[in-house]
């Protein structure tokens, strides 16, 4: 144990506690112990390999904010990870990361570097030269082929990504484009193409981006009135990985842009992966010219996985995470998890996260408890009428009264908070929100969430019942 490890955690940790749900504090942060502290760089142990990958994905923006608040700009943050067998009282053994036999995932994934405090592309744009410039290519490593079951619903998608890692431009697959609903894989199998052609290939540029950054980039350098460098910037690379590419949809400039430079990929042999969430005759809003681009390779879509699929997908997640699971718990999860993976993998997560915190046994009265939290949270479709409702139950009125003309304060505030709450968690335009609450216009709506934004800084009991509201709405 180290005090000055302790103490500066102990002040992240206020820090923490006050910016996010006690819930949440509770189960993620208070099970960390801080272990010591070298120079700049804290080490904390955390109780598993999930428990880790939990905090990176949804807590290191505020860790770090927390750890650069107390350490200065080169803070950095070491995971230590105590791995407990959930079955008997195997000594728990700890393994600290990075080390020499881990893979370079860890290694790269725990310190918390500058790089994402400012997670943008490392600016082609300002560096004359471009060519000497080493491009990163912003994979994740830890999605692979390996990792990427196969079943009947993603066989087509898998193996067409398989051949054009092999041969990337060598094919007639190009471009490939993946498409499928949201979980599926379309993110994991898009990375394993460019980790694997890395791998194979080291030698070639593969650039790996969502469709939204790329359009951000671009916006960025019409502004900077360097739209030819972009465009050179994304011509000179080998394996061009565009996620997400619904995202394009009704941005026309942004478009533009893409269509010159898949033009100049495609005719120059080099390999062009797209993502979508839909078949490319069902996007809207995406000029035909580049609809037809896209057609001219694979179209392979990822399907809903079958329940053997499902049942391979959760033991090989449950092998890598170093956890056992009776047979039998298995194939529950994946009987009753099936709208997709990622669903399921947070069930798996959930349920160890339960066992390990609570010091239960995974069993399956534990995984019924937690699939029916899941199963019905994850259902319970956040709709306008849902949050009218939940505001008002709040507030003790009705919801008509809610919706009526009234100008009393308390009637006033809540319908507020029900347009602000519509705004947030629903795609509603301001308009729609108006007309389904109470039929306002739109100017009222966008009124009511400026009102709802200042209120919640300035008086404390308005800040309460926003939190209290987001609380019950959020799943
Ligand atoms: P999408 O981009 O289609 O929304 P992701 O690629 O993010 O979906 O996948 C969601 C999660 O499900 C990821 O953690 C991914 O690793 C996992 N996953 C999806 N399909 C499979 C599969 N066939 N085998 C293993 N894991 C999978
Ligand atoms: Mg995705």
């Amino acid at each position: 144990m180290n005090n000055a490890a302790q103490s500066v955690w102990e002040n992240c940790l206020n820090f923490i506690k006050d910016n996010i749900q006690p819930q949440a504090y509770k189960t993620w942060f208070e099970p960390i112990v801080a272990i010591k502290l070298d120079d700049h760089a804290l080490s904390v142990q955390v109780p598993s390999k999930f428990f880790y990958e939990w905090l990176e994905e949804h807590y290191v923006k505020i860790l770090k904010v927390a750890l650069t608040k107390e350490l200065g700009a080169t803070a950095k943050l070491v995971y230590i990870i105590k791995m407990e067998n959930t079955y008997g009282n195997k000594q728990p053994f700890t393994e600290k990361i990075p080390s020499s036999n881990r893979s370079a995932v860890y290694s790269q994934r725990v310190d918390i570097p500058l790089k994402s405090i400012n997670p943008e592309l490392k600016n082609p744009f300002v560096i004359p030269g471009i060519r000497n410039v080493k491009i990163e290519s912003q994979l994740n490593p830890t999605y692979t082929f390996d990792n990427f079951l196969e079943g009947d619903s993603n066989r087509l998608a898998r193996n067409a990504s398989i051949a054009v890692a092999n041969k990337p431009g060598g094919t007639s697959f190009n471009p490939l484009l993946i498409f499928g609903g949201v979980g599926l894989g379309k993110t994991h199998l898009a990375h394993a193409i460019g980790v694997d052609i890395k791998d194979k290939y080291p030698e070639k540029t593969v650039l790996y981006i969502s469709a939204e950054k790329f359009t951000q980039q671009y916006i960025e350098s019409v502004k900077k009135n360097n739209r030819n460098d972009f465009i050179h910037f994304y011509q000179i690379i080998d394996v061009l990985i565009i996620d997400d590419v619904q995202f394009l949809s009704g941005k026309s400039g942004t478009q533009d842009v893409f269509f010159h430079i898949f033009n100049h990929l495609h005719q120059n042999g080099k390999q062009v992966i797209l993502t979508s969430d839909k078949a490319p005759v069902d996007m809207q809003d995406i000029e035909q010219r580049l609809l037809s681009r896209f057609k001219w390779g694979l179209s392979a879509e990822l399907q809903n996985p079958d329940f053997e699929t499902r049942v391979s997908i959760v033991k090989n997640k449950l092998y890598r995470d170093g956890v056992e699971m009776p047979e039998e718990i298995i194939e529950y999860l994946a009987k009753h998890i099936n709208s997709n993976v990622r669903e399921l993998e947070g069930a798996i997560i959930s349920l160890i996260a339960q066992s390990s915190f609570n010091k239960k046994e995974i069993t399956l009265s534990l995984a019924k408890e937690i699939v029916e939290k899941f199963v019905k949270n994850t259902k319970r479709e956040v709709s306008i009428d849902y949050i009218q409702k939940v505001v008002s139950d709040y507030f003790q009125m009705d919801v008509d009264t809610l919706q009526s003309k009234t100008r009393k304060r308390h009637i006033v505030q809540a319908r507020q908070l029900a347009m602000f709450f519509a705004k947030k968690f629903t795609k509603a335009s301001l308009a729609s929100i108006g007309s389904q609450i109470g039929k306002r216009d739109h100017a009222t709506v966008l009124h009511a969430c400026k009102t709802v934004n200042n209120l919640s800084t300035t008086d404390k009991q308005f800040r309460k019942y926003v939190e209290d509201l987001t609380k019950k709405l959020s799943i």
